[in-house]
């Protein structure tokens, strides 16, 4: 870059999803409203309240309109549940209540409407009863639409009916809101907040589009309408480029375009290695929306289908049926390569609305994936039947997330081999040899492995999380990223014993977190012995590149190395070394 120049500002943040694009930006939402107590005269007490009361009206409006669209897209029991809303805007005490601080205490209306509503959600979230806790959410949803029409404020864009191509950006974006991007409008999008395996850059990766996390103050100081330029290799966001900058980007894209090239002639080759080690490489997909991408970037199957998002963004849980269309699709879709399926993982980052899981303190420690199941278990029966169903397809496997260790496995197992009971004794078919997997994620679990492995048919690991638990450092966040180092000698002896109690029993093991997309990394993931790599589809050209370049016996020394040295640095700048002298094109990203 050639550095600043007028009018050019350039934000800096994390690089999570690869790629270039520029365009209008929308601004989604700010932070946080800055609530400031104002004093107001007495003869502005009347006015105050009429513009407290204008606002629920308008809320009130708002709501029923929303109420009316859920209504017509879907059954209108769902629509109901906006009723609880609109009880709350009408509560007569809370209302009252408002009024009161502004005459009694003579201010603005967002401050007293903040102050008497923030402390119903204090109390309702403290109480014992559950349902009454739950409520606390609603409040707190209610109250941010009354301040938005307080403070004039528009209402959060939806994403889902964009209306031209734009970048969005935000403080930041939930997965569940990233599900939902309109792929043919949203060109690419940057955050404040987030880490680079966040499952909302993840979804980034997943979607094909540039994104940036991690972009101090990028909301704050960006306006709907700034033109801006969003690069997705170096995590940057320029906003009124000049002339010379797009001439450095347009440099960069024909570089890009070339690359693009060689990756295509090699789409549907395999993974093997120069010296005639075959890898596996499989796709992870969120959804059916995703298997064309899984044809086209020539993916030896699915290595990882994250189910949760058929969970989220819905009002109501998908039933066992709703669940064996569509994993059945994508079975069929994808015959006679491999399906594995994992069942589901909500909690952590990623949440339904429907199951309207109470706040928890450390969501990630939480109740989440095959906590939340084992204590939920029409919710995980209900999937495992589907599952089974599906796989009477011939290619489905299924694994678990977050086994801590063999009682948990024991546990879902026992489930399994119930619903295999019921679907027998109602003559459904499926398939008996259906291959079960555990998620290695946590770092007791690779500390038992060989234990794990004896009642599995393979492992995979799951290093997003796995380098977040082993180093104690969010995946979520920024402010910690300098910590999460996938090369750090713990994660890598993890991964060794891993890879080495499923060899010992007779079984394989993949790696299906972010590092197995990332082209650096893969020839140390081969040289560890890992057997099959799943990444996001857009990702699998450069790292298919890579393996076909690379000798085993490379990979091997590599991770000998890796093996002995103890500063995580050090490990990293051997894998880029490695990789730069194999396959050189796939590293040119400056503009
Ligand atoms: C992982 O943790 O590496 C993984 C693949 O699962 P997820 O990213 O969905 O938590
Ligand atoms: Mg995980």
């Amino acid at each position: 870059m050639s550095g600043q120049k007028k009018g050019e500002k350039v934000f800096r943040g994390i690089a999570v999803s690869p790629g270039v694009c520029r365009g209008k930006v929308v601004v989604l939402h700010r932070a946080r409203y800055a609530i400031i107590r104002r004093d107001i005269s007495p003869d502005e007490v009347s006015p105050e309240i009429k513009r407290f009361e204008h606002a629920l009206v308008r809320t009130r409006q708002q709501i029923m309109e929303v109420q009316r669209r859920v209504a017509e897209t879907m059954s209108s029991s769902e629509a109901d549940i906006f009723d609880a809303h609109l009880l709350m805007l009408e509560d007569r005490v809370l209302i009252e209540e408002v009024i009161k601080i502004i005459r009694d205490q003579k201010v603005n209306a967002d401050y007293a409407f903040h102050t008497a509503s923030d402390r119903y959600i204090t109390v309702l979230e403290a109480v014992e009863d559950e349902y009454l806790r739950e409520r606390a959410a609603d409040l707190r949803d209610l109250t941010s639409r009354v301040l938005d029409n307080l403070l004039n404020v528009k209402q959060q864009l939806d994403v889902r009916h964009l209306t031209e191509p734009c970048i969005l950006v935000g403080h930041d974006l939930s997965p569940s809101l990233t599900a939902q991007l309109d792929r043919n409008f949203v060109l690419g999008f940057a955050t404040e907040i987030g880490g680079k395996t966040s499952h909302t850059a993840i979804l980034g990766r997943s979607l094909d589009i540039p994104a940036v996390v991690g972009a101090q103050n990028v909301s704050e100081e960006l306006e709907t309408g700034d033109y801006a330029l969003l690069d997705g290799y170096n995590g940057t966001v320029i906003v009124n480029p000049t002339d010379q900058t797009l001439f450095e980007y347009g440099q960069l894209a024909k570089i890009k375009a070339s690359l693009g090239e060689k990756l295509r002639e090699i789409q549907l080759q395999p993974a093997v290695t120069l010296d005639g080690k075959v890898v596996h490489l499989s796709a992870n997909i969120e959804d059916q929306h995703d298997v064309p991408a899984v044809i086209k970037h020539g993916a030896e199957g699915v290595g990882l289908f994250r189910t949760e998002f058929l969970f989220i963004n819905r009002e109501n849980l998908p039933s066992e049926e709703d669940q064996y269309k569509v994993y059945r699709e994508v079975a069929a879709a994808l015959k006679p390569q491999p399906v594995i399926i994992r069942t589901v993982d909500l909690g952590g980052d990623k949440f339904s609305s429907q199951l309207q899981l109470a706040q928890e303190v450390n969501p990630f420690l939480g109740w989440r994936a095959i906590r939340f199941c084992l204590a939920q278990p029409d919710v995980f029966r209900a999937q495992l039947r589907a599952i089974l169903r599906a796989s009477a397809e011939g290619n489905i496997k299924i694994m678990y997330p977050m086994i801590s260790g063999l009682d948990e496995l024991t546990q879902a197992n026992t489930h399994l081999d119930k619903c295999k009971e019921e679907l027998r004794a109602e003559k459904i078919s499926f398939d008996e040899k259906m291959e079960v997997g555990a998620m290695i994620e946590i770092p007791s679990a690779a500390l038992v492995a060989n234990a794990l492995a004896k009642k599995v048919n393979f492992f995979s690991i799951g290093s997003n999380d796995l380098i977040q638990y082993t180093l104690a450092a969010d995946r979520t966040n920024e402010k910690v990223s300098h910590l999460y180092e996938p090369t750090h000698p713990a994660i890598l002896r993890l991964i060794k014993m891993t890879v080495d109690a499923a060899h010992a029993n007779g079984i394989w093991t993949g790696v299906c977190g972010e590092v197995a997309g990332d082209p650096v990394l893969a020839p140390l993931l081969v040289g560890l012995g890992v057997d099959e790599l799943s990444a996001a589809p857009s990702a699998i050209d450069s790292v298919k590149y890579i393996i076909r370049r690379v000798k085993n016996e490379e990979a091997k020394q590599l991770a000998d190395f890796a093996l002995q040295c103890e500063s995580p640095t050090e490990i990293f700048a051997r894998c880029q070394d490695l990789a730069r002298q194999t396959a050189p094109s796939l590293f040119e990203n400056k503009a």
